[in-house]
């Protein structure tokens, strides 16, 4: 394939599609493992993995497998039947995560939507009206929609779209005492927060912030709700990036990495609120979708012990090359989840773009050069994208 076919794609692209994305030049049409090619030939080695959505990397096999057999046996159903893909699906998830039950969408704001509801309904339920306001943390996203964007601490994504949705308020990360304060005003339903905040330059919340978040949301009757919409499904090194901190949230939000590169969300509902959404009170057409379930099972089905062993063996290989590189201030982050600071006048979109011309791709957030590479990534191809950001930060 040559030049003209990516020419034509972009040019219909840019004429055709919402400019809604400011997109990278490459026109990707194969991949294999940790391996993307364009279509003109070229090869990337990947550290993105979709944005975390491409777990066991392009095209495995089993995966493929399991998605096809299932295209080609029943595709969809609507949620008026049952499915045995989504049914075998919530059975794993609970089993894995200690939680209840499982509602399914089909991404991350829309797993999040769903906490929103449930916690409020959850706390009309025992409080009466107008305990209704979701704490969010400063410097979070939760996502697009209306309501995920009230739920997300960042002012930048607070403009054009007026009015807003309602019964949201901030605290800053990490602030226990603030936290507490806020809780005491006695109008939360629940504190929703990433373990690692992602879109806001990679950024673990401590664990003892955590902990105390967990003690002190039981003690108002608040919901905690964990969004690993990005964090969840292994990318921490532990399947699920809160129990890191040896807690368990009454709400989990999930979708990334969950389908292995198809658009799958899932919210978990522990004890507490597991029967809060009741017959009506919430649903979603393609939610549990037959072939997406059938792509989750065979993403949880490899990720055993031994292979968040590994996940966690290499972020921390990674982690460590990462803070040799000349010009890096710091490094932060979990499992295969990184960020990288680099000194001050060193530009992470400027990397990403020279890396690019490497045949290496990255992300960022913020200001810093992000990492989520596909969880099954090889030590060859780490040190291969080390090598590149060698080459250019030496240059
Ligand atoms: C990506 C992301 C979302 C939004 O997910 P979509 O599938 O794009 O709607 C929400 N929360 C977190 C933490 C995310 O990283």
């Amino acid at each position: 394939m040559s030049a003209p076919l990516s020419d034509h794609i972009r040019q219909l692209d840019q004429q055709y599609s919402a400019a809604t994305y400011a997109r990278f030049a490459p026109v990707l049409v194969r991949g294999e493992g940790c391996t993307v090619w364009d279509a003109d030939g070229h090869a990337y080695t990947d550290f993105t993995s979709g944005i975390g959505v491409n777990s066991l990397g392009f095209a495995d096999p089993a995966w493929v497998a399991a998605i096809a057999a299932q295209a080609g046996k029943l595709a969809h159903t609507s949620n008026l039947f049952y499915s045995v893909p989504a049914a075998e699906l919530a059975q794993s998830l609970c089993e894995k995560s200690g939680l209840a039950r499982v509602f399914f969408c089909n991404s991350g704001a829309e797993a999040n939507e769903c906490a929103i509801k449930a916690a409020r309904k959850y706390s009309r339920d025992r409080h009466g009206a107008g305990r209704h306001t979701i704490l969010t943390l400063q410097n979070s996203f939760h996502g697009r929609t209306l309501a995920a964007l009230s739920a997300t601490g960042q002012d930048v994504f607070h403009q054009h779209f007026f009015p807003f949705v309602e019964g949201f308020a901030y605290v800053p990360a990490n602030d226990t005492a603030a936290l507490e304060a806020r809780l005491a005003q006695n109008d939360i339903a629940a504190l929703m927060l990433e373990p690692v905040q992602g879109e806001g330059g990679v950024a673990a919340l401590d664990t003892g912030y955590l902990q105390a978040a967990r003690e002190l949301c039981r003690r108002y009757d608040v919901l905690l709700v964990a969004d690993e919409v990005q964090t969840g499904i292994g990318r921490s090194g532990r399947l699920f990036a809160f129990e890191h901190a040896g807690i368990v949230p009454d709400i989990v939000t999930l979708a990334k990495g969950l389908g292995g590169g198809l658009p799958v969300g899932a919210v978990l509902f522990g004890e507490r609120c597991a029967d809060t959404l009741g017959r009506g009170d919430h649903g979603s057409t393609f939610g549990g979708n037959p072939v997406c379930c059938a792509g989750a099972l065979a993403v949880l089905a490899r990720l055993d012990d031994a292979f968040l062993a590994d996940v966690t063996r290499k972020g921390e290989a990674l982690r460590q090359a990462l803070a040799a590189l000349p010009k890096v201030k710091s490094v932060s982050g979990l499992g295969l989840m990184l960020g990288v600071e680099f000194d001050d006048g060193i530009s992470a979109a400027d990397i990403v773009r020279q890396a690019q011309e490497k045949g290496v791709l990255f992300l960022t957030a913020k200001h810093k050069l992000r990492l989520l590479p596909p969880l099954i990534i090889s030590d060859d191809d780490i040190a291969r994208g080390i090598a590149v950001l060698r080459e250019i930060l030496s240059a």
